[in-house]
């Protein structure tokens, strides 16, 4: 039976990974600060551990894992990685878990490990025209990302490449461009777009309100990708000869108030949209898929209508109980 090793299996992706190998038929050890919050663990063996401690990540990878898929990272929305007051937990917790991590895996011979980068890392210069970002794979240098979270993840792509250099590690890396889908933050100051406007929606309908807020003028443009199609790149990119970076996003960009009326559209309600100050990132962004199709003959196709009504549905859902309970 294949082994594989989820780092970050109790978060939004990785627990959905954790799924997904499962159904594959693998033996999987899961490894995070906590457990996964929406879903029982579905991980044969779940450890509840701090990967910055160099000594628990020797400990979880004690064996030569089939595969090892490293998702964890001090991460969140714009909320939670714009304001600037989180800027030094982001760099070091998640460098440190890079760095523990991979010298693990090299001391146990894991031959191929995956490393979820972020569209973060593109320089802010190419993103300043809402309509025409640019986000070729090749645009990363001279690099000048907008956030110390992406500072932080084209350091660690530049670890994986120089341990596969160095070292003949088989690093597999993506650039994951907003990924969304449920059982993902929703409330908790780490919630991206998708699921933070669903919240706000479902909280005005629930309630009957007449309006929502959203950061910013709302023309910044983005793309969101549902989360199964995160994972089939994901797979696929690991089992392909394909050393990366390669974006893993969609290609169906949108304006933050396109979105909003998406799913407005979805949840069957007409809301006035208040555009307030707030932490909004780049003016645009958007997945170039030439790279990913080239390597791989495969890239997302998805319409992000069909994602955004699951997520809809699972947030609505959320929203009802927390009002239930009284915490909204
Ligand atoms: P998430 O926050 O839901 O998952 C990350 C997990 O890492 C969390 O469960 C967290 O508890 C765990 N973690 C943090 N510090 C840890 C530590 N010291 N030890 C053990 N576990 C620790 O985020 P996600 O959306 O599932 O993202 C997964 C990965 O993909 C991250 O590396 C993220 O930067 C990257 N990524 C995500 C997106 C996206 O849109 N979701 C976009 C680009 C890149």
């Amino acid at each position: 039976m294949k082994k594989a090793l989820v780092l970050g299996a109790g978060g939004f992706i990785g627990h959905h990974m954790v799924r997904r190998l499962k159904k594959e038929g693998f033996w999987v050890r899961g490894v995070d600060l906590k457990y996964p919050e929406f879903c029982d663990v579905e991980a044969d063996d779940f450890v509840l551990g701090d990967l910055r401690d160099s000594y628990l990540c020797k400990q979880v990878v004690d064996q030569k894992f089939d595969e090892v898929y490293q998702f964890a990272a001090d991460m969140g929305g714009a909320g939670y990685v714009f304001t600037g007051e989180n800027d030094a937990n982001i760099m070091h917790n998640s460098a440190l878990i890079n760095l523990n991590v991979l010298e693990a895996c090299y001391r146990r011979n894991v031959k191929r490990i995956f490393y979820s980068s972020s569209a973060c890392i593109y320089p802010k210069y190419n993103q300043e025209d809402p309509e025409n970002p640019l986000c070729a794979e090749d645009s990363a240098y001279p690099a000048l990302p907008d956030s110390e979270y992406g500072w932080e993840k084209l350091f660690s792509e530049r670890l994986y490449l120089a341990f596969h250099r160095n070292y003949g590690m088989e690093v597999r890396i993506a650039r994951y461009h907003n990924i969304f889908g449920p059982e993902g933050s929703w409330n908790d100051g780490r919630e991206k777009a998708p699921a933070a406007l669903c919240r706000k929606v479902a909280v005005a309908k629930l309630k009957g309100l007449d309006s929502i807020e959203v950061w910013g003028d709302g023309k910044q443009t983005r793309s969101f990708l549902y989360v199964d199609e995160c994972l089939e790149g994901t797979l696929r990119l690991m089992r392909s000869d394909w050393t990366g970076p390669v974006n893993i996003g969609s290609e169906e960009m949108v304006t933050i108030d396109q979105l909003a009326h998406m799913i407005m559209d979805i949840a069957g309600v007409r809301l006035k949209i208040l555009h307030i100050p707030g932490p909004v990132g780049v003016k645009g962004r958007n997945s170039d898929n030439r790279l990913i199709y080239k390597k791989l003959g495969w890239k997302p196709s998805m319409p992000l209508r069909y994602g955004l009504e699951i997520t809809y549905r699972w947030v609505e859902e959320q929203v009802k109980i927390a009002l239930d309970k009284g915490l909204l």
